[in-house]
């Protein structure tokens, strides 16, 4: 079994599993690879020179992180530290190139109580940090955390913000909107929280779904997770990644990798940490139908030509066009055999797919 495993693990310094983790996870995600693979050598000051040199190497044996930890500026290699935290500092040292693989974009929107007076500002992003919720009476999502992350927050009574069209504090209502939906989407869950001045680790079970809604409607599939098993200070971190070109799973335990047996596309997980969603490419059903940007392009010219059909034909008759999952509708508010023929045979023949839609 061993012999067929075609990717090699990364030996643990002492407890650098939390990096290793990490580090295959980059490794897999091919853009990012590919990005730093390509960063020109003589950006000493860039990590993409330690990471290229690291890829090189696990692609063919088990492989040494010490060029990397020095890099990172970890000195003290055995102690653990926050998987999270150092995927958002390597992204933080690389070329652009590689860290625009995981960049997305919010919009932040304030409403002031007071006046209506609204701001907006684009935040950009690498990861999504997402709140976890007692799930023990229902379950729990990555897409109810992502729901919750998005919805309305009031800032109320001592939490009130200031209104510069008031210059005064008021009521605020905060919001975030996903403007750029990234290559990859990484969603951190918030197993470590600060309370009673330390951290511990919130162990609640998420159901973590292998292929996920975001809004606007874009599909994401999950295609890496890392883990954390145990307590904050004496935990272990790995990595279970689906590489792009394969149908199965491997799971990266430091020096270790085996292949998983069963396919899953859900779980309850009560240790997945971090988790890799690859945008999926809007799906076209055959040449009959239409990807939303086309329908963008040629929405307004094609109701103003069905419009005119409309009065050349001087039928009394209504019909809408809507826009729904991405494919042209037909709505009907009256009809009559002769143009329902007519109006198949000349206009809808491109979307006779479709068809079966009318209501
Ligand atoms: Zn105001």
């Amino acid at each position: 079994m061993k012999q067929d495993i075609k990717y090699y693990g990364l030996r643990n310094q002492g407890a650098t599993c939390y990096l290793n983790s990490i580090l295959q996870v980059l490794f897999m995600t091919k853009e990012f690879r590919e990005a730093v693979e390509r960063c020109p050598i003589d950006h000493k000051d860039r990590i993409d020179v330690q990471l290229h040199s690291l890829f090189e190497s696990l692609k063919e044996r088990t492989s040494e992180t010490r060029d990397v930890t020095r890099k990172l500026g970890i000195e003290r290699v055995y102690e653990q530290y926050d998987s999270g935290q150092y995927f958002e500092k390597i992204l933080s040292m690389v070329s652009d190139e590689a860290s625009k693989v995981f960049k997305g974009n919010l919009t932040h929107r304030t409403v002031c109580g007071g006046c209506s007076a609204h701001t907006e500002e684009d935040v950009p992003f690498w990861y999504l940090s997402l709140p976890l919720m007692d799930s023990s009476d229902k379950n729990y999502s990555v897409e109810d955390a992502i729901e919750e992350f998005l919805k309305d927050s009031e800032f109320n009574g001592d939490d009130q913000l200031y209104c510069d069209e008031c210059e005064e504090k008021h009521d605020t209502t905060v919001k975030y909107k996903l403007k750029h939906n990234p290559e990859v989407l990484m969603l951190l869950l918030k197993r470590f929280v600060y309370q009673r001045r330390s951290y511990i680790k919130d162990s609640h079970a998420v159901d973590v779904y292998y292929t996920i809604n975001v809004p606007e409607n874009q599909t994401y599939e999950l295609y890496a997770l890392v883990e954390h098993f145990g307590t904050l200070k004496g935990g272990h971190y790995t990595a279970r990644i689906k590489p792009q070109d394969e149908e199965g799973w491997f799971e990266f335990n430091d020096s270790s990798v085996t292949m998983m047996s069963q396919q899953e596309t859900f779980e309850r997980s009560q240790s997945a940490y971090l988790l890799f969603y690859r945008k999926k490419s809007k799906k076209k059903t055959g040449f009959l139908s239409f990807n939303t940007g086309f329908i963008s392009r040629w929405f307004s010219k094609v109701n103003f030509l069905w419009f005119s059909f409309v009065i050349v034909s001087g039928c009394a008759l209504v019909f809408l066009i809507k826009r729904r999952n991405n494919f042209l509708h037909f709505v009907y508010a009256s009809d009559t055999v002769s143009f329902r023929l007519y109006f198949n045979r000349l206009f809808a023949f491109p979307f006779l797919g479709h068809l079966p839609h009318f209501n």
